[in-house]
């Protein structure tokens, strides 16, 4: 998809591309008989074309606004990862340009006081790491939530903090101006922020001006990404969630939660000016694949028809998709067939 320009490769960190290939003689300047310092050039160039780029961190306890905020402020293509409770266990970025700036953010998952579990572990150590790696936090509170219920280990590591904050009273529209200034009054109390912002990410109140102090805050620097791109995820995971979304609307009971959704090809017909798409859905029994497919394939029909609305609608292009319902445990058999009949790549 050379419009979304999203990274092909499924496993593609989030290496900062701008860094040039440097050849070892490049770093060494023998006259001097010191290191040049590429890296500073770089940004002394940034600097003179007024460019600035940087990381925001958004953090904050689970239903607070986070991810409107984002989808509020990067655009609303964003909501398709950010909405899925599955998804926000991961750190999700979002990216947004224009032709002198870059602003890379990310929505982390809420914080757990106490972790009962490996993956809430982690997820608490996606929030750990956004105090250290970005040139921004973005604390977001409910405004409608008293202080007093903030979770003492978030703030505890707030005042360890050493980027600038600003601290976000979301869901203002809810509030009375008066309950605002109160609320904020506690919480300049407690740690001095660098800017308060009354918001409302769901009505996108304050939100252009919040963006525009954002920018204001970033360094100069060029662009970590390219500038079409919206996120760090490819086009696969796109497609799965959104088949896993409509798998979510249209069946009931254990059905959503036992299946499995694969993207086994995703591949651009220029001629037709379209995108085939063949994914598998694996169910783990066969009543459930059953259940899947539905009398006379009329469940199957209907699943193939919404998921193909929704992807179309995302990635602004005609789409022929064909989904294959199978049993986990013999798929990859089928995967073999499936590549004896030209599916593949
Ligand atoms: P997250 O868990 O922090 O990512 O929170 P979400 O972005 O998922 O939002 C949680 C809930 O709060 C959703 O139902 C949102 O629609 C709602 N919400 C978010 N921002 C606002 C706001 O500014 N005003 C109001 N009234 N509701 C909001
Ligand atoms: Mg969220």
């Amino acid at each position: 998809m050379d419009e979304l320009n999203l990274p092909k490769d499924d496993n593609q960190d989030l290496e900062p591309k701008f860094i040039p290939e440097l050849q070892p003689d490049d770093l060494w300047d023998e006259e001097q008989d010191t290191e040049i310092d590429t890296n500073s050039e770089w940004i002394a160039q940034a600097e003179a074309e007024g460019h600035k780029a940087g990381f925001v961190n958004i953090i904050g306890q689970p239903n607070v606004g986070k991810s409107t905020l984002m989808n509020a402020l990067v655009g609303e293509r964003m909501s398709i990862i950010t909405n899925k409770p599955q998804t926000t266990r991961h750190r999700i970025i979002g990216i947004l340009s224009d032709d002198n700036y870059q602003v890379v953010f990310s929505d982390t998952p809420g914080y757990i006081e106490e972790p009962h579990y490996k993956m809430q572990e982690r997820m608490n150590n996606f929030v750990d790491t956004s105090f250290q790696d970005g040139d921004l936090l973005l604390l977001v509170i409910d405004s409608t939530e008293p202080f007093e219920q903030y979770s003492p280990a978030l703030l505890e590591k707030l005042q360890k903090n050493n980027t600038p904050v600003f601290l976000l009273l979301n869901k203002a529209d809810l509030r009375t101006p008066e309950q605002l200034e109160d609320l904020k009054a506690k919480w300049m109390n407690f740690y001095e922020f660098d800017k308060v912002f009354f918001i409302s990410a769901l009505h996108k109140q304050n939100t252009e001006a919040l963006l525009n102090d954002i920018i204001a805050e970033m360094p100069a620097h060029p662009a970590f990404y390219p500038k079409d791109q919206f996120t760090d995820r490819p086009e696969r995971f796109f497609v799965s969630e959104i088949i896993r979304e409509k798998i979510l609307e249209l069946y009931h009971q254990e059905i959503p939660y036992s299946c499995e959704v694969m993207v086994h090809t995703f591949k651009e017909d220029e001629e037709k000016n379209l995108v085939r798409i063949y994914a598998y859905i694996l169910a783990s029994r066969q009543s459930q694949k059953h259940i899947l497919i539905g009398k006379g394939g009329k469940a199957i029909k209907q699943l193939g028809i919404a998921s193909r609305e929704g992807i179309e609608a995302f990635l602004e292009k005609k789409v022929f998709l064909e989904l294959i319902v199978k049993i986990r445990e013999n798929w990859r058999d089928d995967e073999i067939s499936l590549r004896n009949f030209g599916y593949d790549e």
